[in-house]
């Protein structure tokens, strides 16, 4: 039993009804377990944070960058122990372990910075009235509730914690229950640097965790990241309190191949898109638009490279693709295999669970998907690939931005002009052209449409935890 809750600068037990029992999905069997938060503990941790409020708005933003430099230093020496419990606990290959790492330790470090620079922001406003000045103050939005998924813990734990404490909010971070260990990582972090108790929580548990969190009417802002689903109920409680609100949700990304690709360079990114963490990405290129032209010789390429790629336990094999991360999540997989089998869809890869112990599914494509398949129109968030093809630029277009979601897509094509020229016209929040899930802290992070509200990353994840202040003075 791991004690895991860390409120008020304490780690403590947690008092709550659930128990959480932590897997290692390559094995599909615990090796830890914990007790949830109870709501008396959520509110405590609240509590904390309004606390510390206060004294950390009020530090200087030099000695909040030193802090976040820390944080990226702390990370960089649990580097190992880090990089393990990932592989063991989301089944993540170690290259990706260590990207995400890399990923976080970036974060904090691009923060520090943007901390260093925001005494320079609040600066006189030039005014055309004579008689009154003006000057802006940007302030802390106050104490934050962050709410998170399983699949980049370490990462999107890091996109919230490092801009919110930059900016100086006080936080309370909830992971998710499938994955409550790693972000133990930052509570320990705190510890070792001193941060002011009540700065950084971390309540663990479940539903009725996040529940009590999202609810809480001593938040100022809640940032969420994770499903539709439950994003809609997160955003019911922030409504009834007129509260600001992030969402990061689903997708249902589009990968468009031109016909002037190469045909081996365009299937490696069209894998990459769709195999990296299982599939369980937020951004999968789930969707493959492959022009007429180039159709007939790369599906059984992309077919092949599927069949090929090693399926396995990072832990004791090398491979390119680990499990799926839940039970849960390898059910869900499972059941759109079946309905594709009951849709008749057209399988060229994959479709099926593997014959071995844990949650692991094969690489998976349909070809000549239906646009109404729920096949395509779904997340699914597993390596399942659905393929369609196209004729012209406007068809790919208008079958790219033909979904509920908006989060990004990929364009492969050897004209940089039409490649540039389709990036503008894609409704999405992020577009790569002739590359994949390539993610710079320096560029925003987020959706459109039914994939969200707001941007994380760069200047605009700050801004999501400020709130702009302007005093006007009559000079007369
Ligand atoms: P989820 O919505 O089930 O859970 C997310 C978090 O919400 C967890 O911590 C969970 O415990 C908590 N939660 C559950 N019920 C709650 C409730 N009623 N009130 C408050 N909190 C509650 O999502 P998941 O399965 O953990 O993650 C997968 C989803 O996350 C996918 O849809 C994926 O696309 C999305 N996601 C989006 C992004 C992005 O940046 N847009 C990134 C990663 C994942």
């Amino acid at each position: 039993m791991t004690t895991s809750h860390y409120i008020a600068g304490r780690w403590v037990e947690g008092q709550g009804s659930d128990c959480i029992s932590v897997n290692d999905p390559a094995l599909g069997q615990p090796f830890a377990e914990l007790m949830a938060a109870s709501v008396a503990q959520v509110d405590q941790a609240v509590t904390a944070a309004r606390g510390a409020l206060p004294a950390w708005k009020n530090t200087s933003a030099s000695e909040r960058a030193a802090y976040l430099r820390g944080f990226a230093e702390q990370l960089g020496q649990r580097r190992e122990a880090l990089i393990t419990l990932q592989m063991r606990n989301n089944g993540k290959p170690r290259h990706e372990a260590e990207i995400d790492l890399d990923d976080a330790i970036a974060t904090f470090g691009y923060y520090a910075e943007l901390a260093e620079q925001l005494p320079s922001k609040n600066r006189d406003v030039p005014l055309a009235a004579p008689g009154f000045s003006a000057r802006t103050r940007l302030e802390p939005v106050g104490v934050v509730g962050l709410i998170v998924p399983w699949n980049f813990p370490l990462v999107t734990s890091a996109w919230k914690l490092a801009p919110a404490l930059a900016a100086g909010c006080t936080v309370v971070l909830k992971p998710s229950e499938v994955t409550p260990l790693i972000e133990q990582a930052y509570g320990q972090i705190a510890d070792a640097l001193g941060l002011p108790a009540g700065v950084l929580n971390i309540v663990n548990g479940k539903a009725e965790t996040g529940a009590a969190l999202s609810n809480h009417n001593g938040l100022d802002k809640l940032s969420f990241t994770g499903s539709n689903s439950v994003g809609s109920q997160v955003m019911r409680s922030a409504s009834a309190q007129c509260r600001p609100v992030t969402l990061e949700l689903g997708g249902k990304s589009a990968i468009v191949v031109f016909d002037d690709c190469d045909v081996g360079q365009a299937v490696e990114w069209i894998v990459a898109g769709i195999t990296w963490n299982a599939g369980q990405m937020c951004s999968a290129t789930s969707r493959l638009l492959v022009q007429d032209g180039i159709a007939d010789a790369l599906l059984p390429r992309l077919q092949a490279a599927l069949e090929q790629l090693r399926v396995g336990n990072p832990l004791t094999e090398e491979v390119d693709m680990g499990p799926l991360t839940s039970q849960a999540q390898w059910l869900k997989v499972a059941g759109y295999f079946a309905t594709a089998r009951e849709e008749g869809l057209q399988r060229l890869a994959g479709g099926k669970a593997l014959d071995r112990d844990g949650w692991f599914v094969s690489p998976t494509l349909y070809a000549d998907v239906p646009k109404d398949s729920r096949l395509w129109t779904e997340e699914i968030f597993g390596p399942v690939l659905c393929a369609r093809r196209f004729a012209t630029e406007e068809q790919a277009i208008a079958e790219a931005n033909d979904s509920r979601f908006g989060l990004v897509a990929t364009v492969c094509s050897a004209d940089p002009e039409r490649a540039e020229r389709v990036a503008d016209a894609l409704e999405v929040g992020h577009v790569w052209i002739n590359s994949v899930q390539a993610v710079f802290v320096e560029t925003s992070w987020g959706g459109t449409k039914g994939s969200g509200i707001g941007r994380e990353l760069g200047p605009w994840g700050l801004s999501a935890y400020q709130s702009v202040k302007h005093v006007t003075r009559c000079l007369g």
